[in-house]
């Protein structure tokens, strides 16, 4: 199977580059920097002496002993990118391309973020390879997401807030496009997730494409065979490209993604393209994929537990890929992906991202249902102490509010915390 989009940027009927005039040799330019270093070894070399030394990888791929013990079935292991540096997967792609903008010889980066994951994985990027940074941030995420806008300041990137619009995710993107239409020359936008016009699905799956290639390398070298079934969360679709992308041709291995089911399928509970046939095909912020959108074309908003699920587009590889009938989608309800939160902290000692969860979530439905020879992988995007507000909140919420009371009170009545 070709794993690249055609000539035009297409997987099948999606993907595509649907930008301003004055945008399109920026992308062709960006593509042809970005085929010519991806295949050069000098590049290759100092970008895996970072990958190595700087983000820790290779990340463990660890057998859940415990957790296939207590639910039955098949045996789980899990990829641990919650070890890289920043506690996700998205250092991998925010690295890469910081790596390629040095290379092309721009100087600063800018960025959209919702959640802030994004932000604070290229904030840090730029920090390390020394490029200057702007990250736009929607004015009511900027509010609600304070410690990632504090991490990203750390940084010394600048978090721009939008006020137009919502004042979230959407408006963040329209931001970013503006400034990157003025500034092109210099400024180089780094995507997140392995959506947007092309050449970004190729490039953003090729930087996570590191996750499936060390799973395979393990699993081999321990089982000398290959899994059974792969599972990731499934939000823009970088962390399930980059676990899927090297398996697409051993059609032995079922690939699952799991979408966030929220609080019900109604429009604005939950942020499932796929599963329920919610989304519709369309064209918006510069590529053709499946969004949720009303009978106008705009993007409904969309509610997830996990700030990094909650967007209302898929990448365009993954939305051929289910066409084709190469991937099946599930999702996971916010209630399944808290209890698999508690689950795998009883049993694993693992403080899962709830985005992950979801995964978790998928697998405990599936596990149980399987052989004691299947052997099911699920990459676990992220580590969960970003989410203490909401999971802290959730599970015990009246000592989490007492405790939030009395940091305000002790730290206005002193001068030190400590
Ligand atoms: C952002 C994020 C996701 C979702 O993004 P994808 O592009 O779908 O991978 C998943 N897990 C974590 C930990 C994230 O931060």
């Amino acid at each position: 199977m070709n794993v690249e989009s055609n000539d035009a940027g297409y997987f099948g009927r999606y993907g595509g580059r649907f930008v301003d005039d004055k945008l399109k040799p920026v992308l062709q330019n960006l593509e042809n920097a970005f085929k010519k270093y991806i295949n050069d070894q000098d590049f290759i070399d100092e970008l895996n002496e970072i990958l190595n030394d700087f983000v820790g990888r290779p990340t463990p791929l660890l057998f859940a002993k415990n957790a296939t013990n207590a639910l039955g079935g098949g045996r789980l292991f899990l990829k641990m990118e919650c070890l890289a540096n920043t506690g996700a997967h998205k250092i991998n792609n925010a690295i890469g391309q910081a790596l390629l903008v040095k290379k092309m010889g721009k100087r600063r980066v800018i960025a959209e973020t919702g959640a802030g994951q994004h932000g604070v994985a290229t904030a840090c990027a730029c920090s390390r390879l020394g490029l200057e940074c702007v990250i736009y941030m929607g004015k009511k995420d900027v509010i609600r997401q304070r410690p990632n806008v504090f991490w990203m300041e750390m940084f010394e990137a600048k978090v721009v807030p939008v006020d137009s619009g919502t004042k979230t995710l959407a408006d963040a993107v329209d931001a970013a496009l503006k400034d990157w239409i003025n500034c092109c020359d210099d400024t180089h936008y780094l995507i997140g997730s392995a959506l947007g016009p092309a050449p970004y699905p190729d490039m953003v799956r090729e930087f996570q494409s590191i996750i499936g290639k060390e799973v395979k390398k393990q699993f081999q070298e321990k089982y000398d065979k290959l899994p059974d079934i792969l599972m990731a969360c499934v939000g823009g679709g970088s962390n399930a490209m980059g676990l899927f992308s090297d398996f697409l041709d051993n059609k032995n291995v079922r690939l699952i993604g799991v979408e966030a089911g929220g609080k019900s399928f109604n429009d604005g509970d939950h942020a499932s393209r796929i599963v329920g046939n919610c989304g519709k095909e369309g064209i918006i912020q510069g590529y053709k994929s499946i969004f949720l959108q009303d009978s106008k074309g705009n993007l409904l908003p969309t509610h997830s537990i996990s700030a990094g699920l909650d967007y209302a587009g898929i990448s365009p590889q993954l939305a051929s890929l289910f066409e084709t009938g190469r991937i099946e989608f599930i999702s996971a309800t916010d209630s399944e992906t808290l209890e698999a939160f508690k689950f795998f902290a009883k049993h694993e000692g693992m403080i899962v991202a709830l985005e992950s969860c979801h995964a978790l979530a998928g697998a405990m439905k599936i596990i149980p249902t399987l052989d004691k020879n299947t052997n099911v992988i699920i990459n676990v995007s992220g580590r969960g102490d970003k989410d203490l507000f909401i999971t802290a909140y959730s599970l015990g919420k009246e000592k989490w509010f007492e405790f939030l009371k009395d940091e305000i009170k002790r730290g206005s009545s002193t001068n030190t915390l400590c």
